[in-house]
């Protein structure tokens, strides 16, 4: 009998054989950069190194557009001009921002307040990096303008009201997220399919790497040294918010940036938050969240909510995994 190939197979050979190798001709495309105060580092792939390049500079040039629009520190930035405006008008603003708001006062109402973004009013009165907080009776009178239900939102007009003059907004428990989340839609939009980006602690990855899952190390928030778990993720955000980002020690107390609202003072029933689900604004929100709410409000929590799972290690430094993930270890 003839073995031979019939042509038309063969064909079909030779075409994912070529398939396969400009599948792996084209390099992965890395970038770095520092904004929004944080270090952002992307790695994409495509077929067309080109796109993939084109794609890397997309990324970064997110990170920059969120960080004017959303920082509290350029005078010039839709939130400044909402936090130096909202109070006496009732302003409108872009539906980027807008929609920004609105998903942080849906996790105020889902941590009763733990989570929110007016914390700025008092959080402003910190200067981690000189070592300067504010006295009890400067948390006491700014403490007024702390609570999500000063903020008033109109869904039709898009428009923005602080029903208390001492009302500030800072997003730098969500934003961060919803960039990345901006980033990897941009790049779905131009055909990417294997992408990672990260701002910080909020990282998010499409696709794999050559057929393996990217693997996460999650460090020791008391010894950097120690990985706690390595996680393989394909598809997924995570996000982590620890004691040891900013911070300074005063007599044996750590001063640290995420702030319980309740109190104007730094959160302090666990050390370090990490949060895995779909999107980067929803871990970067819950990781903050799930930081002042503590371990065991906070597992609760994360066991209510659809495809999100959580590590935290508490004050006690004992490490707590939700249940989804208590085999990872
Ligand atoms: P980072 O990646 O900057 O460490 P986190 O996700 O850990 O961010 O969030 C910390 C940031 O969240 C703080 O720098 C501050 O801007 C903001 N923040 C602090 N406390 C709260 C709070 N109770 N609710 C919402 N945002 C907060
Ligand atoms: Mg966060």
């Amino acid at each position: 009998m003839n073995k031979q190939i019939p042509m038309h197979k063969l064909f079909v050979v030779i075409f994912m054989l070529a398939q396969i190798t400009t599948a792996y001709s084209s390099e992965w495309v890395v970038r770095d950069a520092e904004i929004m105060g944080t270090t952002i580092h992307t790695e994409v792939w495509h077929q067309d190194e080109r796109i993939a390049q084109q794609v890397a500079d997309l990324v970064i040039q997110t990170m920059h557009e969120v960080n004017q629009s959303m920082s509290p520190y350029i005078e010039t930035s839709e939130l400044s001009l909402v936090n130096k405006n909202a109070a006496t008008e009732v302003l409108p603003v872009t539906d980027e921002l807008y929609a920004v708001i609105d998903h942080a006062l849906h996790y105020s109402q889902m941590t009763n307040g733990a989570f929110d973004v007016t914390f700025a009013s008092v959080g402003y009165l910190y200067d981690y990096r000189n070592a300067v907080r504010p006295t009890k009776s400067d948390i006491q009178q700014q403490l007024q303008g702390v609570n999500y239900k000063h903020i008033v939102l109109d869904a039709n007009r898009k428009t923005i009201h602080f029903k208390q003059p001492q009302v500030r907004i800072d997003l730098g428990g969500i934003a961060k997220g919803y960039a990345v989340d901006l980033a990897i839609t941009r790049a779905q939009e131009h055909g990417v399919e294997r992408i990672f980006v990260s701002a910080g602690g909020d990282t998010r990855i499409l696709g794999d790497r050559e057929g393996r899952p990217w693997v996460i190390g999650i460090r020791h928030p008391l010894n950097r040294e120690k990985v706690i778990a390595k996680i393989p993720l394909v598809n997924e955000a995570l996000s982590t918010s620890g004691d040891y980002e900013r911070y300074f020690d005063e007599d044996g107390v750590r001063y640290h940036h995420i702030i319980d609202p309740k109190t104007g003072d730094s959160a302090r029933k666990v050390h370090s938050v990490t949060i895995l689900g779909p999107t980067a604004m929803d871990t970067d929100a819950l990781s903050t969240s799930v930081f002042v709410l503590g371990a065991r409000e906070g597992l609760k929590l994360l066991e209510s909510l659809e495809a999100i799972e959580g590590i935290i290690v508490d004050n006690e430094a004992n490490l707590l995994f939700s249940s989804g993930l208590q085999n990872i270890e």
